[in-house]
């Protein structure tokens, strides 16, 4: 019983920190799907890096996909400016603020990574959301990041 009560507060503490993270691999295939839903960003990070793989077997052209980080407020917004500016921008609008981090668009068998700084993201208190900015996957290809 005295065992039980000590070694409990110490699972719970080694739990926080340790789900957390500052390097993500995540993969992507001839679905809309990316394998994770949730990312969790250690606050502590010096950087942040998403290495994004595509185990498909199509082409950018017809099953790209990339990883856009914006707020919840912007996905649908950053999404549809981005449709016209074609594969050859990664379908994301350029120099736009609302785009927080992005990697470049790649299909199946490529692999892309973006690396950021936590300080270039505002109001760390809520969540973020990441989604693929190919047209017509950000309604489903969607995830959430948050600073813990
Ligand atoms: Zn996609």
């Amino acid at each position: 019983m005295k065992t039980r009560t000590a070694i409990l507060p110490a699972l719970l503490l080694a739990a926080g920190p340790a789900s957390a993270a500052c390097t993500f691999e995540i993969e992507v295939g001839d679905s809309l799907q990316y394998d994770t839903r949730t990312m969790s960003v250690d606050a502590d990070c010096a950087s942040v890096t998403v290495n994004l793989r595509h185990t498909g077997n199509l082409p950018a052209a017809a099953m790209g996909h990339n990883w856009v980080l914006t707020t919840p407020e912007d996905v649908q917004g950053v999404a549809t400016a981005g449709i016209g500016q074609g594969l050859e921008n990664d379908y994301l609008p350029a120099s736009d603020e609302r785009v927080l981090a992005a990697t470049s668009i790649v299909g199946g068998g490529e692999s892309t990574m973006v690396t950021f700084s936590l300080d270039d993201l505002p109001g760390q208190d809520r969540p973020y959301t990441f989604f693929c900015s190919f047209p017509g996957h950000y309604t489903v290809m969607q995830g959430t990041l948050t600073v813990d």
